[in-house]
């Protein structure tokens, strides 16, 4: 079982951990990305238009419209793919959704597949996944932020909390969060460590993880119709490299395959924060874990962070 975050909060002394580094996801879990999902996509829709593909912006609209409700029907059968391995299922994240909704309806059309790999010759995945990259990056940066209403609160009660050092880690690039933070007026600065890419999968990468029941595993069966691939090597040196000075890690976010499922299988402890969109399984799989827990709130993340098991 997952532990309770109605435990009896522990006392410093009786923590037995070392100081915490309390990483935390951005888009979706520090802000409220369902709303802003609609004008990122709008805005996608914008570009893809006018300056890669070049057909009328409503066909385009009606295409993604189509493309997403259909996913959505079978979320289980669509996903955010890299380098041949699942990434995200689409149905975990509003950002997610809307960047898988264009991948699938950029690869099943010809004529869209066609400009894209014109547009992006030179592809470091390949030519639709670079797009998306694009058009998130680019895209994300334009709208205004949108934090959850405790995000300060959380934030500022951390960088007071002696213990606990508040890092933020996100696929978005450092700029725009470092950007949006400082629109908050914390005491401190926080660290980013921006473009992390929990997405980046290597089918070569070897490394095994524990697993209570099954054994050493790259891939986590976590549902009848989920198996979460733990083959993220940039993610998991990032989470090695946060670890380097002796500190305890502990990972906060709103989705589950890209940011939580290789904690969980590394002894990190992972929060997730069920919001409007959050899977039921994506919940129950955290719930059920023992270094796992669902926040229904925000607010509830430092009496959190203080129920977790001594290592
Ligand atoms: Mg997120």
């Amino acid at each position: 079982m997952a532990f309770s975050v109605c435990s009896a909060p522990l006392t410093v002394k009786q923590k037995g951990y070392r100081d915490l580094k309390v990483i935390i996801d951005f888009d979706g879990t520090l802000t409220a990305e369902e709303t802003q999902v609609k004008a990122l996509a709008g805005r996608s829709l914008d570009t893809l238009a006018h300056e890669i593909i070049g057909v009328p912006r409503e066909e385009l609209a009606a295409d993604y419209q189509a493309t997403r409700a259909r996913l959505m029907q079978a979320p289980h059968q669509y996903w955010w793919e890299v380098n041949g391995l699942i990434a995200s299922y689409c149905d975990e994240g509003a950002f997610i959704l809307n960047t898988t909704t264009l991948q699938v309806m950029l690869r099943d059309d010809v004529l869209y597949r066609q400009a894209v790999t014109a547009a992006f010759p030179q592809a470091e995945y390949d030519p639709v996944i670079d797009c998306t990259n694009y058009l998130f990056h680019r895209h994300t940066a334009e709208l205004a932020p949108a934090f959850r209403p405790a995000a300060r609160d959380v934030l500022a009660s951390l960088i007071e909390n002696p213990l606990h050092t508040p890092i933020i880690l996100t696929n978005s690039l450092g700029d725009k969060v470092t950007r949006h933070l400082t629109t908050l007026a914390l005491d401190e600065e926080i660290a980013v460590l921006g473009d992390t890419r929990q997405y980046e999968m290597d089918p070569e990468w070897t490394r095994h993880f524990p697993h209570p029941v099954l054994g050493q595993i790259q891939v986590w069966p976590v549902a009848e119709q989920y198996r979460v691939d733990l083959r993220r090597p940039a993610y998991y040196r990032a989470l090695v490299r946060a670890a380097d000075d002796g500190s305890s890690l502990a990972v906060v976010a709103d989705t589950f395959s890209l940011p939580g499922a290789l904690p969980l299988l590394m002894g990190i402890p992972f929060f997730l924060l069920r919001t409007s969109y959050t899977p039921a399984w994506c919940a129950q799989v955290v719930d059920a874990h023992p270094l796992g827990c669902v926040l229904d709130d925000l607010a509830d993340l430092p009496v959190a962070l203080e129920a977790i098991p001594a290592a």
